[in-house]
């Protein structure tokens, strides 16, 4: 509960005197837990103040870029989650590790009692696309190993970097509630929030700030993307010398092929919302030997209204090819299921406010260089970085299908908004070596300063406006009534925690 001191104060600014309450004879909800808006207008400096620091700015640039460097594949991220854990335990943060079964998966808490506010953060790089940082010619550090050319490592960083901001000014101005930081790990396999979402974690926030490295400053609402299932399809039959008696084996592969043939098929019959993508991840090791065993990877993805009949017709595409092949349909893992993104609009308000209320980080020369020489080699109009925020985005009503996030799947649990924050250079293209070399570096310390301030100021405006969360929260109500959570998961899937882990060991220590 809060002071009753801070209750007056707030009191004597804001209400009439007809409405005045003296100490004595207060009579104002009692322990609501919320500050008035001078103390929302404090609390808020105090956290910006807090980030405006150079060497604030400078220690979590370099927490940024020391993931950069360590460039871990999702379920791998060791070392990052475990920088991102000591900066949050260095200031009390109570820290939850191995969440959801998890080993790099952590929620990280600061107070107690509601409202409880939280913000999203992840840390995982994708693999092939090492490249050099602020290079801008593809060169890479090691040929083949992992890049971050998402800015997940900004990402982590900023929401580190804001809940920290959040704490210190709760603590310096008595603001009552908690304050959450989820370590999501693996969300370029759109791996942990539907196991997060299924091991409870969420059960206690009141509204979420999901927030994404980019090189504009802007926020949405709305519906977004596609839901996706992940998906290994094993077949088995049996070995013989492909020469000798190909007639007593039956192919394992060629069930994985006629799959293919047939799924790329059923494309023409899918609404156009769908999105489908496969890797053969096992398909023999040598052509002398018919292999008994192979296993396709794929990626279905639709709208939250489409995504399980399509799913269900290439289940049956599988099951035709090992009838036809004479081979067997082993196993079906599902390794991950999402939801579309369904963006709260009050939550991209308050955002959008913030954005305004921060503006865009001012450029140096020599920053600006760097864009333009980048985007010169990518062959764009050489701009450097923006000079303006953007402006609020609703969402167009066209379905157009596109990627998948797996922050879709707390966007059905609790009110949650994205930020997206600047720090890339515009033009660089995500998953590409030119994304990589981008968020390195001042600019992107810079950037994802600019997104802790907009995450700080949010959370800020939830923990003491409760006008503002009652209304994102009734709005979350309304459109659950029509779009119940319903995981896609299968209840026996399990987080693949092997995902990446050959991988990575073949880079780890190299680079
Ligand atoms: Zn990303």
């Amino acid at each position: 509960m809060r002071p009753r001191k801070i209750l007056l104060s707030c009191a004597i600014v804001f209400l009439s005197s007809a409405l005045f309450i003296n100490e004595a004879t207060a009579q104002v909800p009692a322990a609501t837990g919320y500050l008035g808006k001078a103390e929302t207008y404090k609390a808020k400096n105090s956290a910006l103040d807090y980030l405006s620091k150079k060497e604030v700015v400078t220690r979590f640039g370099a927490i940024s870029d020391s993931i950069w460097s360590y460039a871990e594949l999702g379920m791998q991220e060791f070392k990052s989650s475990a920088l991102l854990i000591s900066a949050l335990e260095a200031e009390g943060f109570k820290v939850e590790k191995g969440v959801a079964g998890m080993p790099t998966c952590f929620v990280a808490t600061w107070g107690s009692g509601k409202p409880v506010i939280g913000i999203l953060g992840e840390f995982d790089a994708l693999p092939m696309i090492s490249q050099k940082a602020l290079t801008p010619l593809q060169s890479p550090i090691l040929e083949g190993a992992p890049g971050h050319g998402c800015g997940h490592n900004m990402m982590g960083t900023a929401g580190v970097a804001a809940v920290i901001a959040v704490k210190r000014s709760m603590q310096e101005n008595k603001i009552q509630g908690t304050i959450k930081f989820y370590g999501s790990p693996a969300e370029e396999t759109i791996i942990s929030r539907p196991y997060m979402v299924r091991a409870g974690v969420f059960k206690d926030v009141d509204a979420v700030i999901d927030n994404h490295a980019s090189s504009g400053f802007s926020t949405s609402y709305g519906v977004d993307g596609n839901a996706v299932i992940s998906v290994l399809f094993t077949f088995r039959g049996k070995t013989a010398h492909s020469a000798g008696a190909p007639w007593s084996a039956r192919s394992a592969l060629d069930a994985v092929e006629i799959m293919n043939v047939s799924t790329n098929y059923l494309r023409e019959h899918l609404h156009y919302t769908q999105r489908m993508h496969y890797v053969i991840t096992e398909g023999g090791e040598a052509p002398n030997v018919v292999p008994d065993k192979a296993t396709v990877w794929y990626y279905v993805r639709n709208t939250d209204g489409r995504i399980e009949d399509m799913y269900n017709r290439v289940v049956n595409c599988a099951k035709g090819a090992a009838l036809a092949t004479g081979t067997e349909l082993a196993d079906i893992k599902v390794l991950t299921g999402v939801h579309q993104r369904h963006a709260n609009k009050g939550m991209a308000e308050v955002i959008q406010k913030n954005i305004e209320l921060v503006g865009m980080p001012v450029w140096t020369e020599e920053e600006n260089a760097f864009a333009k020489s980048l985007q010169k080699e990518l062959g764009n109009a050489q701009n450097g970085y923006p000079s303006r925020v953007g402006q609020l985005r609703a969402p167009s009503g066209i379905e157009t299908g596109g990627g998948s996030s797996d922050v879709g799947e707390v966007t059905l649990i609790a009110p949650t908004a994205t930020l997206n924050f600047p720090g890339g250079v515009p033009g660089a293209i995500g998953h590409h070596w030119s994304a990589v070399a981008s968020y390195y570096g001042p600019a992107a310390a810079k950037g994802l300063n600019a997104g802790a301030k907009v995450m700080a100021a949010s959370a800020i405006d939830l923990l003491t406006k409760p006008e503002v969360l009652a209304a994102v929260k009734k709005e979350f109500e309304e459109y659950s009534k029509t779009h119940p959570y319903k995981s896609f998961l299968p209840e026996n899937a399990t987080p693949p925690l092997d995902l990446n882990r050959e991988l990575m060991e073949k880079y780890r220590g190299r680079y």
